[in-house]
């Protein structure tokens, strides 16, 4: 098999973390090869459909703060540098009962003031009021946070796929096999084998496989959503209802805006079954949808109209729920991206900023460290600490 040696950086995987990161390279000009055997708008991974929720009030840990608020500025670049509109500002509204242990809402307020992030902590009364399609009880309390919104997945995508190639990116549709770092980098492939300078490895659910061999706590969720044709959208849409979540029976959903063609999509943040791409169960069952359904009834009637729509999609869940961002301890040049638990999506510029300059020997304009694969060597698993409040992560069995 040839061997190639390759003065650049291959991004493997071109979803929504490797082409954000190839977009970065390719930017500021350096040589970048892409591999990945699916075309963007692909329904596969963990990057398909037309909203991706998009927070600075980050409630599952403050330290996300400083990447949520350079994502906020990037995605306004991004869509300069696109000439396209990916974000909506729709504004993010979180609810759960008042003194729920899974405190959302306080968590976000504490985030929020932690970083000084305008926020509104709203009672029944005024949650009514200022979205009267959201029904709830008088022991209800919700936080609204007004620079929020949500983002489109798929013109993401596209758009750093597109923007990467007008600055020099050439992206094939290869699968690949594996990588080795002995301590040479090496690409695998069907018909060769690169040697490039630096290695991007951001292949969403495929990852539990494809890094098999670098022992990174990771597992991959199936998630099913489902979009409903309103009863009344008078007051679902972006211009006056936010994107919201809400916990409810111990558990996390959340959702968007009515969109033309869409209808309301909601769908559960948490729990889930484990699976594989290859082994996911891809129909969604009709108490799938009758869950969905009946929190809708519960907390937006008018929004609890007959399904339209319903798929699945996938997590890829880290023990601790954070994301492993960052070069592997024993290989500089393996950088690796996974473990997005659900929310990276709104992270996606940023990521792609930090993947780009992981990968150039660049320190990163706002620290990943605590992102880091290192946390989960031997030495480091034991100083971590489990977060207060919200039970975060699971056991590897
Ligand atoms: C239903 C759902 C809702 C979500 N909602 C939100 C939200 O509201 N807000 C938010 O912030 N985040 C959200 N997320 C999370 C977010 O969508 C993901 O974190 C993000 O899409 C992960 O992108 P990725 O690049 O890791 O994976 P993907 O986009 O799936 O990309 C992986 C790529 O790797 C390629 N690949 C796989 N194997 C190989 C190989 N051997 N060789 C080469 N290429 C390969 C695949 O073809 C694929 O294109 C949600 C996720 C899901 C599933």
């Amino acid at each position: 098999m040839p061997e190639i040696e390759y003065d650049g950086v291959i991004v493997v995987g071109l979803g929504g973390f490797g082409s954000a990161a190839a977009y970065h390279l390719a930017a500021r000009g350096e040589t970048v090869l892409g591999f990945d055997p699916r075309l963007p708008g692909h329904t596969d991974g963990s990057s398909h459909g037309r909203t991706r929720m998009v927070r600075q009030a980050y409630f599952e840990d403050a330290a996300y703060v400083p990447l949520a608020r350079r994502a906020w500025q990037l995605w306004h670049e991004l869509e300069d540098a696109a000439g396209e509109h990916l974000l909506t500002a729709s504004g993010v509204v979180g609810i759960g009962r008042i003194g729920d242990p899974v405190a959302i809402v306080h968590d976000t307020l504490d985030a929020g003031q932690q970083y000084g992030l305008p926020l509104d902590h709203l009672s029944a009364n005024q949650i009514r009021a200022q979205f009267p399609a959201i029904t709830v009880g008088d022991d209800y309390e919700a936080v609204f946070e007004a620079d929020a919104g949500f983002v489109d997945p798929q013109l993401t995508v596209a758009a750093h796929h597109r923007l990467a190639k007008e600055h020099g990116a050439v992206f094939e549709q290869r699968v690949v096999l594996g990588v080795e770092h002995d301590p040479v980098l090496r690409v695998i492939t069907a018909d060769a084998v690169y040697r490039p300078r630096a290695v991007v490895m951001a292949v969403g659910p495929w990852a539990p496989e494809l890094l098999a061999g670098l022992e990174l706590p990771i597992r991959t969720r199936r998630k099913v959503v489902a979009h409903f044709t309103p009863l009344d959208d008078t007051q679902l849409t972006a211009d006056t209802f936010p994107a919201f979540f809400v916990t409810h029976n111990d558990e996390e959903y959340y959702g968007f805006p009515v969109l033309d063609g869409q209808g309301l999509k909601i769908a559960r943040h948490s729990s889930g079954e484990w699976c594989t791409p290859d082994t996911i169960d891809r129909t969604v069952h009709p108490h799938e949808v009758e869950e969905l359904h009946a929190v809708l009834r519960e907390f937006i009637p008018a929004g609890a109209g007959d399904v339209r729509d319903s798929y699945t999609c996938m997590y890829t869940m880290s023990t601790d729920e954070d994301f492993i961002i960052g070069a592997l301890p024993e290989a500089p040049g393996l950088i690796v991206a996974t473990g997005c638990s659900g929310h990276a999506f709104k992270f996606v510029p940023v990521i792609g900023e930090i993947l780009a300059d992981l990968a150039t020997g660049r320190p990163p304009q706002v620290d990943p460290t605590f992102l880091s694969p290192a946390r989960f060597t031997a030495a480091a698993a034991s100083d971590v600490a489990p977060a207060a409040g919200r039970t975060r992560g699971f056991e590897l069995a």
